[in-house]
């Protein structure tokens, strides 16, 4: 079994800040250390540094963030194509 694919998604950890180019709190991603590591907006792909935290996937609906079948495509950034509804 795969199991790594079907990691339930409430217990993955992101870590959220404020980035300074969106002026709101983001979802970041991990920057490669070649690329000076720290964590980086997933929006902007801004260094962001302040009021980092971790969070859980349960916590990113207050924060925003609308994802998978919780709050399906009512988020206006799904239009990146990061949209996850191919089995809808
Ligand atoms: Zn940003």
């Amino acid at each position: 079994m795969a199991v790594e694919e079907l990691l339930e998604f409430g217990e993955a950890e992101f870590l959220l800040g404020n980035c300074p180019d969106c002026k709101r709190r983001v979802l970041t991603y991990p920057a490669d250390a070649s690329d000076g590591g720290g964590s980086r907006c997933v929006h902007c792909d801004s260094s962001v540094t302040d009021e980092l935290r971790e969070a859980n996937g349960d916590d990113l609906p207050d924060a925003g963030y609308g994802l998978l079948e919780l709050q399906g495509c009512g988020n206006p950034d799904c239009g990146g194509g990061r949209c996850s509804r191919e089995q809808a």
